[in-house]
């Protein structure tokens, strides 16, 4: 080897010690993290990787806690049908993650005996785990020489080394340098570290350089340019949608529920009846041809707004009272709380019913939220 790789790997070395020590120190309690000494239960962890994907800490725990309180083992969440998956996973979002999330555990329970596969490549093929997911729970249940780059990483990685290029162009290039620094001995630990630090130290703004143990080490801070990295590519702006949504109560309190195709946009949840989203709000005459079924349908004030990944939604909604139930699509609610509701159709819902008329117990305990 001649001297300058050598050198190189000796400070990776280096960084990596140096990182391991501050995470013995430092290291954060999560529901999902092994205590010290204790081995990582790889059921654990992939749930908690696949529930973290685009999702923070904070709005993961409880449904956490929920899914392996009623769920313990990967067989008995295997064993369940995906309406009961969806109905705990309700608020999430990203619902194909869910989909894929018992998909995944139907093939562990029934092809692997229950054990999951402890490589990455191997995890890789299960639905739902891409490259990240697959190095994190390789590395953290299994100890893998792994690399796990999530935008948290990325943004250390580029602050370590000074990336001044737009992160888009440079994530092969932030993939290989993580790499480099995994140590052969404690790579689960070292990815958590890198969360951690990235979550606690190196935040987006205004990072805490003082407390982090690559201070001296750091690129961007020699430069005190760490403010300004990463560099983001220009926001694309994200279109505006509208449409209308009907909520129809019976005389029992009982609303009108329909599930959404398995396949798309928030596949198999439930909601309200909904128009077709388009550029702008149906008129009151056009919404009355999209309503599920003829009834005094009133325009409640307001609109509903939700943002999703690639586009904006606004939604007008209506409201009807009737005595008897027509015979239509769909299955009346009464316990709100028991259906696979995505947050904006909880959304919708609550507007609907929020009139000074009676509320579901469900629609008072989502205000809370
Ligand atoms: S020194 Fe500052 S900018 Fe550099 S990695 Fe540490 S926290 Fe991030």
């Amino acid at each position: 080897m001649s001297a300058r790789p050598a050198i190189r790997q000796s400070r990776n070395s280096d960084r990596a010690q140096q990182l391991l020590a501050w995470y013995d120190r430092h290291r954060r309690v999560l529901p999902w993290r092994a205590k010290r000494g204790e081995r990582a239960d790889p059921y654990r962890v992939w749930l908690s990787e696949i529930m973290l994907q685009q999702t923070t800490v904070a709005a993961v725990a409880s449904y956490y806690r929920e899914f392996l309180r009623r769920w313990p083992t990967v067989k008995k969440l295997a064993a369940v049908p995906l309406d009961d998956v969806l109905t705990v996973w309700a608020g999430l979002g990203y619902y194909a993650r869910a989909r894929n999330l018992h998909k995944a555990a139907k093939i562990v329970a029934e092809e692997f005996g229950g054990r999951f596969p402890d490589t990455a490549e191997e995890l890789r093929k299960l639905p739902g785990i891409g490259a990240y997911t697959s190095g994190a729970i390789a590395a953290i249940a299994f100890d893998r020489q792994e690399v796990a780059i999530d935008a948290n990483a990325e943004r250390v990685l580029a602050r370590l080394y000074a990336i001044e290029e737009p992160i888009a162009e440079v994530k092969a290039k932030l993939q290989t340098l993580g790499r480099a620094l995994v140590p052969e001995k404690r790579a689960g630990d070292f990815a958590q570290a890198l969360m951690d630090l990235g979550a606690t130290i190196c935040t987006p703004k205004r990072p805490a350089c003082l407390n982090c143990p690559w201070m001296k080490d750091c690129g961007a801070r020699k430069r005190a340019i760490q403010d300004l990295l990463p560099v983001k590519g220009a926001e694309r702006e994200r279109p505006l949608k509208r449409g209308a949504a009907f909520v129809a109560r019976d005389a029992t309190g009982a609303v009108l529920l329909v599930k959404r195709p398995e396949k798309g946009l928030l596949g198999g949840m439930m909601q309200p009846p909904l128009g077709p989203w388009t550029e702008d709000f149906p008129s009151a005459k056009e919404a009355l041809l999209q309503a599920p079924f003829r009834a005094e349908w009133k325009r409640r004030a307001g609109i509903v707004r939700h943002g999703f990944t690639h586009f904006e939604l606004e939604i007008e909604v209506y409201t009807a009272h009737i005595d008897k139930r027509p015979n239509t699509e769909g299955r009346w609610i009464e316990d709100m709380s028991a259906a696979a509701l995505p947050t904006i159709m909880r959304k919708i819902v609550v507007h609907a019913l929020d009139d000074g008329g009676p509320l579901f117990g469900y629609a008072k305990s989502a205000r809370r939220r």
